[in-house]
């Protein structure tokens, strides 16, 4: 190959100095970095990336640029082929841009497939269902950022998003995207041990290996993961010896290069009574948060759990359904659960008429169990710094004219109540200033980002302190 005539080397690092400057500094760690050269050949530059993954993210996004920008400095036409640059021990395994951990790691890529031993497979670990793959998850603008991340740390574990924390309230995927994770490693991946639990199992059994005298055995279990992924860590609030035992293990494993991957229904600064030393290390890798779908979204999602049932809803009630559920995916799932079961029982299509008659009384089911306005008015009064008595009063100053509107749009839009209900918890206000107080509302979230994320906040706090109760 004549390397001397065909350098497109300095043209490429030309490409990758313009590409950097418009990009962000997150963006270009996470794709444009990994991209190297690989050679140049007659009117073709050859890049390397370490995964097929990377390779498919980089053909879509980037490579059209990269093509013109090359065009553009080189004044002839140059083809853009990317490679996936497998190492020697790959080879061993016919899954492709599994293995490719193993480029971070120089010393092992210099030995052949020849001498590598065996890969061992790991035995599965019991609390991963199989039942949770990527392939079931309907991505949405929500979703999309956490999904990626999860994929490519299921692809690369313990390479680049290390440790990865996901959060988001209750129904909204966490546990499906960590048990994605777990288990696409496992089939891909199996000389890698990969343990799951949530914080509630670790705990349980930490007290329970105290109790036993066998502390050693439970510090092996986990000293011994490749991958550990550990759900619902604000369960870990109070517990102080349970953090603490948490702490070595983490440091552990983190020392090690070891994949951490952990999920919490809020953000961090959030969780209480939690050693800032542990909250240090939940967050100290890649923070990527999961919101509700929207209306498309839950939609899709509809969509795909009816395919995997092989039942006959219109699109017309999957409409209704998804308008009307907005608060998780859970709740959808059991919405549409609940029709299907209804439609199999009675041997009836569902009507529109149905759905609405049937999943009234789910909502009115879990409207007793569900928050109560009391608790959104005090989670209100508590993030302005006023009484839950000042926003039910009827004083009409600015400092709680507010708080009550954004009280009242937080009750309407995350409980079933109707504004009549609502206005009447509001000290016995009129349906029509509820209404007023939403819409209100709605146009400021609309045109202030600053206000919309305040509201998330807020309605993220409602949530978790129904949950506490
Ligand atoms: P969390 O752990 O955040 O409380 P889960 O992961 O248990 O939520 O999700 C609740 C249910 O909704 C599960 O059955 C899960 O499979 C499903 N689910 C959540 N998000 C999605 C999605 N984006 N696509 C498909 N199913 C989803
Ligand atoms: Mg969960």
């Amino acid at each position: 190959m004549p390397q001397e005539k065909w350098n497109y080397n300095p043209f490429w690092d030309e490409v990758v100095s313009r590409m950097q400057s418009s990009i962000s500094e997150q963006e270009f760690i996470t794709w444009l970095n990994r991209i190297s050269y690989a050679g140049s050949e007659d009117h073709k530059l050859v890049l390397a990336v370490p995964s097929l993954f990377i390779r498919d993210y980089v053909m879509t996004q980037y490579k059209p640029t990269i093509q013109t920008m090359l065009n553009e400095l080189t004044g002839e036409p140059v083809v853009v082929d990317i490679v996936v640059k497998k190492v020697a021990q790959a080879s061993a395994h016919p899954t492709e841009g599994t293995k490719d951990h193993t480029l971070d790691k120089p010393a092992r890529a210099h030995h052949s497939a020849a001498q590598m031993p065996k890969p061992q497979e790991k035995p599965k670990d019991p609390n991963i269902n199989s039942g949770y793959q990527f392939d079931s998850f309907v991505v949405g603008d929500n979703s999309a950022f956490a999904y990626n991340v999860s994929m490519a740390i299921a692809k690369n574990p313990g390479v680049s998003y290390n440790p990865c924390l996901i959060y988001g309230g209750v129904g909204l995927g966490k546990t499906h995207l960590i048990q994605s994770i777990g288990n696409y490693i496992q089939e891909n991946t199996p000389e890698l041990q990969v343990v799951y639990v949530t914080a509630e199992m670790f705990t349980n059994e930490f007290i329970q290996a105290i109790g036993e005298e066998k502390t050693p055995q439970f510090r092996n279990k986990y000293r011994k993961a490749d991958v550990l992924l550990i759900d619902d860590i604000h369960f870990l609030q109070k517990k102080a010896s349970t953090q603490e035992e948490m702490f070595h293990v983490f440091n552990n494993l983190f020392e090690a290069s070891k994949q951490l991957v952990f999920t919490c229904d809020r953000p961090i600064n959030e969780l209480q009574d939690i050693a800032d030393r542990l909250k240090n290390r939940f967050t100290r890798g890649i923070n990527v948060d999961l919101q509700p779908p929207d209306f498309e979204t839950r939609l899709a999602i509809l969509r795909r759990k009816c395919d995997g049932k092989a039942c006959h809803i219109s699109s017309e009630v999957l409409e209704y359904i998804g308008r009307s559920v907005n608060t998780n995916v859970r709740d959808l799932e059991a919405s549409l659960t609940k029709l299907i079961a209804y439609s199999n029982l009675l041997n009836k299509e569902i009507t529109l008429d149905i759905a609405r008659e049937q999943l009234k009384s789910t909502y009115s089911m879990s409207k007793d169990q569900s928050m109560s306005i009391d608790s959104i008015i005090r989670v209100v009064a508590d993030y302005f710094n006023i009484s839950p008595y000042e926003i039910k009063g009827k004083k009409r100053t600015k400092s709680v004219v507010l708080p009550r509107q954004i009280a009242m749009y937080i009750a309407r839009t995350i409980t079933d109540y109707s504004t009549t209900e609502i206005g009447y918890e509001f000290g016995g206000r009129d349906h029509t200033t509820v209404m007023h107080s939403v819409q209100r509302v709605e146009g400021m979230i609309q045109s202030d980002i600053a206000v919309s994320n305040s509201i998330q906040n807020l309605i993220r706090q409602a949530q978790n302190f129904k949950r506490e109760k």
